[in-house]
């Protein structure tokens, strides 16, 4: 796909639009929802909304990893990281999560030793660097930072050092998309199911949409081309009303994923019930370290005891994004109270966040050379 040129790219586009339009009965209302943040970018800067035939909505999802971790784990970030004792090590896209009282940037500007970096292994060197103090990884993300990080912790443990802790809030895609199912609210017809993730899990966790619920789903990558075949790929399914995963990022996402990383995973972790920002716990979403690896968990080696109470930001709707039920336009602080400059909630500051796609890109967004 790559060797295209920009005229070939936009006859297939045209092709698939003109395929959509076949597969759609007018007047019926379809929401399939991309379930990964980044897909909620990609479709801006695609210019794709506007493109697709009245009546078929995209609909952005749980996928941002940032948005989704529970306000009381900042909390517990920002606990840990006005210990004298402690260096958090984080990657950027968190200094902004807002928690109950002010977030990590704040907490720096004030002195508080936080090192932002950009791989896990880097707290390798912060362990070897401060040896009198306690380095606390904020270790979030789905499946695919999930891997990365526990091939960390192995070396952590392999190189001895007893000075590296992890303050894990991993969150895992397919229980998020059974809930988002179950609830009685909403409407979902389809889901776009997420590139990276599936290089990790593969096809299989997803089958459970079209065994149980008659739901379509399809692997996408992050091209136009790709995003708009998906599409197709779950109208066919609906048309049909023949149900499985389908993989449109088969260059990519092999049917078993990755074998050696879902090994990792299994050897590190074990599944827990945990919160997600805004929508609650959900059944065995997260995970938890096990075995010899509880020795890094820095909730039981270095526990914080009482941290106060936990206050959501008054009148952020993040819930209600991340499931779907309301376009971040929806929410009555967007582009008001909540600005990019000035965040309420995560789903605002994170690059990956629904309401900041919507207020960087906006309804409007063209097409970038596909026009009909
Ligand atoms: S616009 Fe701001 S306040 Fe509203 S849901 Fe999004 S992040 Fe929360």
């Amino acid at each position: 796909m790559n060797k295209l040129t920009i005229d070939d790219k936009a006859q297939v586009a045209k092709e698939l639009l003109k395929e959509i339009r076949d597969l759609h009965t007018k007047g019926e209302s379809l929401r399939f929802m991309e379930v990964c943040g980044t897909h909620t970018v990609a479709i801006f800067r695609e210019g794709l909304r506007s493109l697709l035939p009245d009546g078929i909505e995209l609909v952005s999802g749980p996928g941002c990893p940032v948005c989704v971790t529970d306000q009381v784990y900042m909390d517990k970030a920002l606990a840990y990281a006005k210990r004298e004792d402690v260096v958090l090590a984080t990657f950027g896209d968190m200094l902004k999560i807002p928690g109950t009282e002010g977030n990590l940037w704040d907490a720096k500007t004030a002195g508080a030793s936080i090192e932002v970096i950009y791989s896990p292994f880097e707290v390798l060197e912060l362990g070897r660097k401060y040896p009198d103090k306690k380095i606390v990884f904020l270790a979030i993300g789905f499946e695919t930072t999930i891997a990365v990080i526990a091939a960390t912790i192995k070396a952590v443990a392999q190189e001895g050092l007893t000075n590296v802790f992890f303050l894990v809030s991993h969150k895992l895609v397919p229980p998020a998309l059974k809930a988002l199912l179950d609830q009685k609210e909403g409407q979902i017809d389809g889901f776009l199911l997420p590139g990276h993730v599936s290089v990790i899990i593969g096809e299989k966790p997803y089958q459970f949409l079209a065994d149980d619920y008659h739901m379509p789903g399809c692997i996408a990558g992050f091209d136009g081309i790709e995003i708009l075949s998906a599409i197709v790929d779950l109208l066919r399914q609906r048309k049909t009303q023949h149900f499985y995963v389908g993989n449109q990022y088969k260059s990519v996402v092999a049917p078993k994923g990755n074998p050696q990383a879902l090994a990792l995973m299994d050897e590190l972790y074990e599944p827990i019930d945990d919160t997600w920002r805004g929508i609650g716990t959900i059944p065995k979403s997260g995970l938890a370290l096990k075995g010899p690896y509880v020795q890094f968990d820095v909730e039981k080696q270095v526990p914080l005891g009482h941290i106060g109470p936990t206050i959501p930001p008054k009148g952020c709707q993040c819930g209600r994004v991340l499931q779907g039920l309301i376009r971040p336009d929806q929410c009555p602080l967007f582009g008001k109270a909540c600005t990019a400059d000035h965040p309420v909630g995560a789903c605002m500051v994170s690059v990956e966040g629904a309401c900041a796609a919507w207020y960087k890109y906006g309804r409007s967004s063209g097409g970038l050379v596909w026009e009909e």
